[in-house]
């Protein structure tokens, strides 16, 4: 499109319509109870969170051991950790995790379908030094597993990985210069430095509703997938749900990938909606052997950072990934591109405005694609979000939207309320009964709940100060990794930093930084880093400036866990370095302290 066409199709539009039906739509779904309508997998749930894929449970002695670093998580953060450590020259550490294997995300999610939904090439880390090539655009899950054990024995850290472990507690302790760490196998761990990698998304999470407990079919969430029930594998095959009614609640990232293998193998589906994604086309294709012989070394890091820049609005001269991401970047920063005709006085409200016109002609443009894909108009339509297009993660998949062209599948949209009840064979919406054999929850994860439970941990700091406590108000850190009175600790992950889009990209600069600021501070001959309180105060104060924008959108958002069911100060929107043009400046932030090599804002000490 032109930007003479882009200009008439933004003139067109009826922005004050738009504008009443979302924040319409929004307000439909605005939960008071915010994060408590959801319940925890513990006490009577505690079921959920069992591992349903040890082939053995482990049995072993507890350990008394004492480490220069602890890795908390073997997922993709804990390999990158692990492997940056190893480069510059840290063997001795220990990576913990409480899965039997490394993998992280890629061990629990195992549904049918389970695919990355980022380009494989860019979303794989260290391709080219582990020697290995994902045979898709967008590979399936048992190669991305394949690819974190990889990692984890090319750099050997199986040797130094203790699996079906949680930690239960750390403690700073102040004499040795040590983090005491416990675990669940009455392990003992003194670790100079912790790393803690447990991911934002690895706590399943279901919606509080009455009856749960009471349903006599099966039950599951989609990170602990019960083969055994459904028969088959990550291709479907499920033999076993040939005869059954199944309902999947949800209808965010997940079940969307595993929608079309149910619908294909269940007598039933229903899937239950409460609010539509933003479902756009993938076109996945085979991995070009000829293309990877025309690569040259550092192929990797560049296509990262191309994609990295672009989503974020920098413009870029090619755009090398070229796929359903950086299409709806493309669309979304015409603004930016937008340029005043003669005459023409651009103010900041003329910028809004015009900002707000991109968004709703991006979401124009994916209803669009919806209804072109389901032929029940009435399903189309109730499958069209109306929400801004990055108030959720958008969605990639072929076989999602025709899924509902099948006489085997119903929608059940909820409208926003979701299932009001659970009895003994059925889910009740909206007063209406549905029986069902299988309940399957793709409903996700807990998102920033608080600092202990995303650790799994009780982390106690100098002066025994809980770090729940330190963030009772909202993250408080110094570049998103040190915390003030957490000596030695960091946190990797986005917490309270720029998130990029490609999470293995953002994990692996993270790492690589930390492990340089490590080597650096003992060359200072320091073996304590801590963050000075200034240093974390002008953090927060940099973080609400980035934010302002962010926070505002966020707020105008449909509820989930960008916004934090819209609860907005404690979101990722208002926590981490956002805004646009964010993710590559934080990069340059970081790269330009430590070409400063003063640690400025940390206490080295020994
Ligand atoms: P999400 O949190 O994105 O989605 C949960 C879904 O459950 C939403 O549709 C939500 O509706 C729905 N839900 C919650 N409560 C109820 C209820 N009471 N009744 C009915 N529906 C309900 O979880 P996902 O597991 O889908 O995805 C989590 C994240 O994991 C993704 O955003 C993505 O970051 C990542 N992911 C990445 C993949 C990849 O790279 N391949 C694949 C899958 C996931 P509502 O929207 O109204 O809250």
């Amino acid at each position: 499109m032109n930007a003479t066409d882009t200009r008439a199709k933004m003139a067109a539009l009826d922005v004050d319509a738009l504008r009443a039906k979302y924040a319409d739509e929004r307000d439909r779904r605005l939960n008071p109870l915010e994060q408590a309508q959801y319940a925890s997998v513990e006490g009577e749930l505690g079921w959920v969170d069992a591992d349903p894929y040890v082939d053995e449970p482990l049995v072993r002695e507890p350990l008394d051991e004492t480490v220069e670093v602890l890795v908390v998580g073997a997922g993709f953060g804990g390999l990158l950790a692990a492997a940056h450590l190893k480069k510059r020259g840290i063997e001795d550490l220990r990576v913990i995790d409480k899965a039997s294997d490394f993998g992280g995300t890629w061990y629990w999610n195992r549904y049918p379908g389970a695919q990355c939904d980022v380009e494989s090439y860019i979303y794989l880390p260290l391709l080219e030094e582990v020697g290995q090539f994902p045979t898709e655009k967008y590979a399936h899950r048992p190669e991305i597993f394949a690819h974190a054990q990889a990692i984890g024995k090319h750099f050997g850290l199986y040797e130094q990985a203790i699996f079906q472990t949680e930690i239960t507690s750390m403690t700073w302790e102040e004499e040795s210069l040590r983090w005491i760490v416990r675990t669940d196998r009455d392990d003992l761990i003194r670790a100079r430095y912790v790393f803690t990698a447990s991911g934002p998304l690895n706590r399943p999470k279901l919606p509080g509703i009455p009856g749960i407990n009471n349903f006599q079919g099966k039950i599951f969430h989609t990170s602990r997938w019960d083969y055994e029930y459904t028969r088959g594998n990550h291709t479907g095959g499920m033999t076993g749900l040939a005869d059954k009614r199944v309902a999947i609640v949800g209808t965010g990232a997940t079940a969307i990938q595993a929608v079309p293998y149910l619908a294909r193998d269940a007598a039933h589906l229903y899937v239950v909606q409460r609010t539509p994604s933003n479902v756009s086309r993938r076109g996945n294709q085979p991995t070009d052997p000829e293309w990877v012989g025309t690569l040259t070394p550092g192929w990797q890091q560049r296509r990262m950072d191309n994609f990295s820049r672009l989503s974020a609005g920098v413009p870029v001269e090619e755009d090398l990934v070229r796929d359903g991401w950086t299409e709806m970047f493309r669309d979304l920063y015409t603004a930016f591109g937008w340029a005043p005709e003669e005459g023409e006085e651009v103010t900041p409200d003329v910028m809004m405005d015009v900002i707000e016109r991109t968004d709703y002609l991006a979401g124009e443009k994916m209803r669009e694609w919806i209804a072109s894909q389901v032929e029940d108009p009435e399903t189309a339509e109730a499958l069209k979000p109306w929400y801004g297009v990055l108030c959720k993660r958008p969605a990639f998949n072929d076989g999602y939207l025709p899924a509902f062209n099948r006489d085997n599948v119903s929608l059940v949209d909820t409208h926003g309320a979701g299932i009001s009840e659970i009895t003994t064979d059925s889910i009740v919406v909206d007063g209406v009964s549905h029986p069902v054999d299988c309940i399957i929850f793709a409903t996700g994860f807990e998102v920033a709940t608080s600092a202990n439970r995303t650790a799994g941990a009780d982390i106690r700091g100098v002066n025994g100060e809980q770090l729940t406590d330190h963030f009772a108000d909202g993250p408080r850190t110094f570049h998103g990794f040190y915390v003030h009175g957490f000596p030695n600790l960091f946190l990797l992950g986005s917490g309270n930093n720029a998130v990029k889009g490609n999470f293995t990209d953002m994990l692996g600069e993270q790492a690589e930084h930390l492990a340089g600021v490590i080597v650096e501070a003992q060359a200072a001959r320091g073996a304590r880093i801590e963050a000075t309180a200034e240093a974390e105060d002008a953090w927060r104060g940099t973080i609400r400036e980035k934010t302002a924008e962010i926070r505002q959108v966020a707020a105008n958002c449909t509820p989930g866990y960008f916004n934090s069911e819209g609860d907005v100060e404690r979101s990722w929107a208002a926590n981490t370095y956002g805004g646009f043009g964010g993710v590559p400046e934080f990069t340059e932030l970081l790269g330009a302290w430590r070409d400063r090599k003063d640690l400025d804002g940390l206490t080295v000490s020994s």
